[in-house]
């Protein structure tokens, strides 16, 4: 699909797409960059050649430097950027968006936050307010409904922003550096209820991060980009079982795979760095 005027936004982190972007085979991808460059009109050139097919239901988590084109490959997948060339399909009815911000209106309770998507389409109060309230329960948010954000942590925060995405029943979900901004514990956690959410709602995930402990620990497969402009580097699986459990992390088969993909992002980052280097 290219995307066109007609893939609307809504401007809350959710994003539809038209009923077209069905043409794709069922057994093809769910989205997929074709040789994508994009180069802006300052001249930066932010991506080049990047040949990414992710399939239903993968998880990948895409890791590289600062500026390698990250959210610049979100905002193609989400039609918010158009490639300079190649092309970006997306077979996907619904997409979700989640920032690095958790982006809530301050003044609208959790509750309020969460079914906003639902009341600028028009749905009925009912049923949006169930539909925010089953979301809520599924981030681990439920007793918090009728609070405003500046009561909430920072890690409760992301879960109402997780909870308002997850109201579009997103086919696609797409993640921005999400928890960048939270400590490690509260991190984790998020990893475990994203980990569920995929399990249970069966969405093809893109989850952007610097942590290669967090992209091993979320996906299925791990794409490692180079410095801008952004190429794929590497394309590391991740054969661990699912449900994943905190534990995992200790293990050596974890280890072993966190140690390739944090070797790929090394040699990226060095395959980049000036002929003079580069400090650490
Ligand atoms: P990342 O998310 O990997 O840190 P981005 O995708 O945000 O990187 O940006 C990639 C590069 O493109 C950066 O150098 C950034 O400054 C530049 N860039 C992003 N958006 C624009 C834009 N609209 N116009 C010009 N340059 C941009
Ligand atoms: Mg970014």
């Amino acid at each position: 699909m290219s995307p066109t005027a007609s893939q609307a936004h809504t401007g809350d982190g959710r994003a539809d797409i038209p009923a077209a972007a069905h043409d794709g085979n069922v057994y093809g991808p769910a989205l997929a960059f074709r040789n994508v460059s994009l180069v802006f009109e300052n001249g930066t050139h932010a991506l080049d050649g990047i040949d990414i097919a992710i399939r239903p239901h993968e998880f990948v988590s895409v890791v590289g430097p600062s500026g390698c084109g990250k959210s610049t490959l979100l905002r193609l997948a989400s039609g918010f950027e158009q490639p300079t060339a190649g092309a970006v399909d997306v077979a996907a009815a619904t997409l979700g968006y989640v920032f690095q911000e958790a982006t809530l209106l301050p003044w609208r309770s959790v509750l309020r936050n969460v079914e906003l998507p639902a009341e600028l389409a028009g749905v009925d109060r009912a049923a949006r307010r169930a539909a925010a309230r089953e979301a809520i329960e599924l981030v681990g948010l439920t007793g918090f409904e009728n609070h405003k954000p500046a009561q909430l942590s920072g890690g409760m925060r992301m879960r109402a922003s997780i909870a308002r995405a997850l109201t579009g029943a997103p086919e696609v979900f797409l993640f921005d550096e999400p928890f960048g901004a939270l400590d490690e514990i509260t991190r984790q956690r998020l990893n475990e209820v994203v980990g569920g959410l995929y399990r249970r709602s069966a969405f093809t995930g893109v989850f952007v991060t610097h942590s290669v402990a967090e992209a091993v620990f979320m996906s299925t497969r791990v794409v490692v980009m180079t410095g801008r402009p952004g190429r794929v580097a590497a394309d590391i699986a991740v054969p661990l079982d699912f449900p994943r459990t905190p534990e995992l992390r200790y293990t050596p088969e974890f280890g072993e795979i966190a140690a390739t993909v944090s070797a790929a992002l090394h040699d990226a980052e060095r395959a980049h760095a000036p002929a003079a280097g580069r400090a650490a």
